[in-house]
């Protein structure tokens, strides 16, 4: 059969490589987007969305990103950004809409799609990455593109095409513990929030130790439509001790959405994975479906408001936090998160805090960042022309990781991979080669936020709502022999 001809490829439909796709086709590359689903949004289409805004309550995440929201919110079909002294942001939004209108918008746009596609191998020659091998139910095929966009979450073009990767902490290798999410219907929102008012449970432990943060919290939980939660310790340690509860997690970690009886649980949790192992996803996908039930059950005789809830919806995917990070000409460190770098090739901004979830150990680690710059050379591949990257696969130590994984900052990412490949195809470069100054001002006449228009802190809403200190570690609870080592910024 022959070869599939395309301008711009993109592998992966997730946050990143949605975005990457309608960017390079809105800017005339004639672009193709494979999926192994057979849904758009990847991870995105499972989660709420979090870290549009840094901790000075600026939107640091425009652009795309941001015509989502919008475009969900006129339907109805999103919450309103809802500020919050540790994400920055949150916005819920019902993931079926989303899987719909990013079908609306690849259409508009003319981005082609292969579904039920997956890539399976890279075509290399010399330093060029040339394209990919498709597998799906008609068989194999190649794909030939002038650029190829690796959105897969796994690194999987670069891997198979011999480009440099790495993949979890320094140590042991391991990546941040998997996820699979549920939505439980049926929760009596005004019991739940009475359960977050009563100290004894600690609903929210980053707020505990800062009575003036809680009290602003107190004082508006009842008006606030999504409610994040990472906290009631004693009744998970309760329903551990009885003899309920075998999933190793010492927190309740969720998200009450602006569904008011729905509630996304993000609980289940297996440690020691290895993504790109299939023994491994398979052993994983098989433990987190039998800790669903327990944790539902749990809910009902644990948790205030849940007694009448149900198992609504599980996610049509494992949440894998964290895979092969692919080598970059350059490699964001925590330190460029922690003193909020701009970089002269600055592409897309973040905000979002570094948030571990250990790998061999339960709850998290966390450092607050500064509103901080991607820059350009973290999403093109080391070594090899026609290859970029974005979203999960970006070029980024397991710490700053931790933070552009963050949807918003995924389609940041995403946006400006797509508009370089498209202006390197229209000019006949590589991607490597473009004038910087000409795809800043192309992703910025796109409405993107590359901190021209940033402005000073949001002064007003820090007083409303309040702010974390910056040097703020969080690291309570068990952690793992590793994550006792000293890494790059846990105290
Ligand atoms: C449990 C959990 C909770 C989270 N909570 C939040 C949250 O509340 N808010 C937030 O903003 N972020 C959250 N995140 C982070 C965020 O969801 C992800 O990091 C982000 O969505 C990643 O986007 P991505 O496009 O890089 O990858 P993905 O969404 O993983 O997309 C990758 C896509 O590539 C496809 N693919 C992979 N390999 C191939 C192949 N070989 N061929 C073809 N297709 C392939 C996959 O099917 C997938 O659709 C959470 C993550 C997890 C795991």
């Amino acid at each position: 059969m022959n070869a599939i001809q395309t301008q711009v490829l993109v592998v992966g439909a997730g946050a990143a490589g949605f975005s990457a796709a309608l960017a390079a086709a809105r800017n005339g590359a004639r672009t193709l987007l494979v999926e192994d689903h057979g849904f758009l949004g990847g991870l995105s289409a499972t989660m709420t969305w979090i870290g549009f805004h840094d901790r000075d309550y600026r939107q640091v995440v425009q652009g795309l990103g941001a015509e989502f929201v919008r475009r969900l919110q006129e339907e109805g079909a999103a919450s309103e950004y809802v500020l919050d002294p540790k994400c920055s942001s949150i916005v819920s939004v019902d993931t079926h809409r989303w899987k719909c209108l990013a079908m609306e918008l690849a259409a508009e746009a003319r981005v082609q799609l292969l579904l039920h596609t997956r890539v399976v191998d890279t075509l290399r020659e010399g330093e060029r990455i040339r394209g990919v091998v498709i597998e799906s139910k008609s068989g194999r095929r190649e794909i030939h593109a002038s650029v190829t966009i690796d959105a897969s979450g796994d690194g999987d073009v670069a891997a198979r095409g011999g480009v440099p990767w790495n993949k979890g902490r320094t140590g042991d290798g391991l990546v941040q513990s998997p996820t699979l999410v549920f939505r439980l219907g049926g929760v009596d929102r005004p019991k739940f929030i009475a359960g977050c008012r009563d100290q004894g449970l600690n609903y929210r432990e980053w707020l505990r130790p800062y009575p003036n943060l809680w009290e602003k919290m107190m004082a508006r939980i009842e008006d606030t439509p999504v409610i994040i939660c990472g906290g009631f310790a004693p009744l998970v340690q309760r329903a551990h001790d009885c003899g309920d509860l075998h999933v190793p997690q010492t927190r309740v970690v969720g998200v009450k959405l602006h569904r008011p009886d729905q509630f996304l649980v993000v609980m289940t949790r297996v440690l020691g994975l290895d993504p790109t192992d299939v023994d491994s996803m398979t052993d994983a996908y098989q433990r987190v479906y039998l800790q669903v039930p327990e944790l539902v059950e749990f809910f009902r005789r644990y948790v205030p408001g849940f007694a009448d809830s149900y198992l609504l919806e599980i996610a049509p995917m494992l949440g894998v936090r964290e895979s092969r990070r692919i080598v970059g000409d350059y490699t964001l460190t925590a330190e460029d998160l922690v003193q909020g770098k701009r970089f002269p090739d600055a592409v897309a901004m973040g905000g979002y805090h570094m948030d571990i979830h250990r790998p061999a150990g339960t709850w998290v680690e966390s450092r607050n960042v500064q509103a901080y710059t991607i820059p350009f050379r973290c999403l093109v591949a080391s070594g090899v022309e026609g290859l970029l990257m974005a979203g999960k696969c970006l070029s980024a130590t397991h710490e700053s990781l931790a933070s552009t994984r963050v949807i918003p900052i995924c389609m940041a990412q995403g946006e400006a991979a797509g508009t370089a490949a498209a202006m390197a195809v229209e000019r006949g470069v590589s991607a490597r080669e473009l004038p910087i100054d000409d795809l800043q001002s192309q992703l910025v006449e796109q409405g993107a936020e590359l901190g021209q228009s940033l402005g000073e802190p949001n002064h007003e809403m820090i007083e409303r709502i309040g702010q974390l200190p910056l040097d703020e570690p969080l690291s309570s609870g068990d952690r793992d022999a590793v994550s006792q080592a000293p890494s790059a910024w846990i105290q």
